[in-house]
């Protein structure tokens, strides 16, 4: 019998919690492979299995290979060279001879980790050319399992309706995460992703503890192995000795008696020591939400992100009907606080609007957010009046994400009185002080926030957006994750801009669930913070026991520091000094 030892990888922790439970290891995306065991016998088969569709992918790339010869030149067919000599690797192939033993598994199912193993490794080298022949190399293993699977698409399958697991895969999208059936998945860990992704958004408000960013993470766990997933200090612990787990499973006790400590304290006001207030509201993506909101002790909803909607379908809103439904239940049942709506921000790293609609080189500087909206105004429009309408029902707000300027807003602001019109035409009621708002992520915008601030009743910074734009950081690339630091003076300096224009400015983004830097956003004047609903008890402890006057103080002092970490240590200082023991 195989002795086990207990194992930590580690990654970046993006939402909280303990999972203590077996893994199930989900290879990468809409062409993994289901893993299932093998038994001895099974062995010589599957490598007759591997050896066919080896050479039928031969046969089809030696064929592509020939017919991109007669139509462009031998050396555009030269690619195919490359795919050819990929297939036959003796690295692959001697590696994929030892895993498959070891693992005992399906062998398209390890063929893919080892597969995905080597395109980590390339992707890492510091070689332009080497690392662009990883999408040849995504191409052939991709031909390669169609081929396993008799030319038949493979589908994702995401545990449903099995034991409880925690889900280690290479990558999940927002789809996939939201896709998760709650009740079996325990937590999830990925190879790939960082921390302001829209996949760790909703960990954190499924309430899901999430890692993610662990090399080789695929590689090195199997199915059914015992794990630990600590989304505190972000770790997977597979196979945990008794010790480790006893350790944990005291550690989750604890945390779990600390968290119904503070939410008792839900129906206290958001106010400092010296008496400022600070309105705290929840961060929402699913109706199904609603009972959660109530229970955290939210003021009402300050960010819902629509684009949530798209789930499911072919890429395409809901009609005005079927959004003003959903909208207006959410209002009714937040009723008497607001809800702020904001309006269809797809594309980039969100869900795709149109996913036919072309390929773009920078899609985080492309056809996303508002553009995508002011591109289809009938679009817009029906979503304009949906949340217009609901608006009667109770109190909602509305926002606009990815404002770069005040011509977009001039042109929303257009539309959207057009739709009063619209609905007054009709007879269809809608509250005329409903408050409009706009976000503020990107920095062209937070420079113009004080011409912006006479168009508008509020702003709602999204420091997700607004650190990437700032830094040109990627906030979805994991290789440049260690260098996100949402307290980078630019990204400090453009948000005290921004609220020095004294309309009322949220903060609606992850910084706002950051003990450590709460202190710093108190203290930069922002009169509202907007989280995922699981931090809502821990933020509004923290508020209550700042000094306001303590964290302007601080906060003048951050915008004079030259960099990001001095500005960090000065509200981590503060929050260290007013609530140590909510660390
Ligand atoms: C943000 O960018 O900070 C934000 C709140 O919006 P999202 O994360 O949905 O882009
Ligand atoms: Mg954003």
């Amino acid at each position: 019998m195989e002795r086990r030892t207990e194992q930590r990888l580690v990654g970046l922790p993006v939402s909280p919690g303990i999972a203590i439970g077996n893994l199930r290891v989900e290879a990468r995306d809409c062409s993994a492979p289901p893993i299932h065991p093998i038994t001895e016998e099974e062995l010589p088969g599957e490598w007759r299995r591997f050896e066919e569709a080896l050479v039928r992918t031969e046969e089809e790339l030696t064929t592509l290979k020939q017919r991109v010869e007669a139509i462009s030149g031998a050396t555009e067919a030269a690619i195919f060279d490359a795919h050819l000599l990929f297939l036959r690797d003796s690295t692959i192939l001697g590696k994929l001879r030892n895993e498959l033993p070891l693992r005992m598994q399906n062998i398209e199912s390890v063929y893919y980790a080892v597969v995905q193993n080597f395109m980590e490794v390339m992707r890492a080298v510091d070689d332009p050319y080497l690392r662009s022949r990883v999408m040849d190399i995504r191409d052939v293993l991709q031909r390669v399992l169609r081929n396993m699977q008799s030319g038949e698409p493979v589908k994702r399958a995401l545990p449903a309706g099995e034991a409880s697991c925690i889900l280690a895969a290479y990558e999940l999208t927002p789809g996939d995460t939201a896709d998760l059936d709650r009740k079996n998945v325990l937590g999830f860990v990925t190879e790939t992703g960082s921390a302001m992704s829209h996949t760790a958004i909703l960990a954190r408000s499924l309430g899901l503890p999430a890692v993610v960013a662990v090399p080789r993470l695929v590689m090195d766990s199997r199915t059914g192995s015992p794990a630990i997933l600590d989304g505190y200090e972000g770790a997977l612990i597979i196979n945990p000795t008794e010790e480790t787990q006893e350790k944990y499973r005291t550690l989750r006790a604890e945390r779990e008696k600390a968290y119904r400590e503070l939410m008792e304290m839900r129906e206290l006001p958001t106010v400092t020591t010296d008496g400022r207030r600070v309105h705290l509201a929840a961060n929402v993506e699913f109706v199904h939400e609603f009972e959660t909101i109530r229970r955290s002790g939210a003021e009402g909803v300050g960010l819902y992100r629509t684009e949530f909607l798209l789930l499911g379908t072919d890429g395409s809103m809901p009609d005005e009907e079927a959004q003003y439904e959903h909208y207006r239940k959410l209002v009714e049942e937040c009723a008497p606080e607001e809800v702020i709506f904001r309006t269809l921000d797809a594309g980039g790293d969100k869900l795709p609007f149109e996913p036919n609609a072309e390929r773009e080189e920078n899609p985080a500087l492309g056809w996303r957010g508002i553009r995508v909206s002011l591109s289809r105004p009938e679009i817009f429009k029906q979503q304009l009046r949906a949340i217009l309408r609901a608006s009667a029902h109770g109190k909602a707000g509305i926002m606009f994400p990815m404002v770069s300027g005040v011509t977009e807003v001039r042109r929303t602001l257009g539309l959207l009185e057009e739709c009063r019109e619209e609905l007054r035409g009709r007879g269809q009621a809608y509250d005329e002080r409903m408050r409009v708002g706009v976000m503020i992520e990107v920095p062209g915008a937070a420079m113009m926030a004080d011409v912006l601030a006479r168009y508008v009743d509020f702003f709602s910074i999204g420091t997700n957006d607004l650190t990437q734009y700032t830094i040109a950081v990627d906030r979805v690339n994991h290789r440049v994750a260690s260098i996100f630091r949402v307290t980078h003076p630019g990204v400090v300096r453009l948000m005290a801009r921004t609220i020095e224009t004294g309309i009322p400015t949220a903060i609606c983004g992850e910084m706002g669930g950051d003990l450590n830097l709460l202190p710093l956003l108190v203290g930069l004047g922002a009169t509202d913070i907007s989280v995922g609903t699981h931090l809502l008890p821990v933020v509004r402890a923290a508020i209550r026991r700042l000094d306001y006057a303590e964290c302007k103080t601080m906060a003048q002092q951050a915008l004079q520091a030259e960099d990001s970490m001095a500005i960090r240590a000065l509200s981590r200082d503060l929050a260290l000094k007013s609530y140590p023991e909510l660390f």
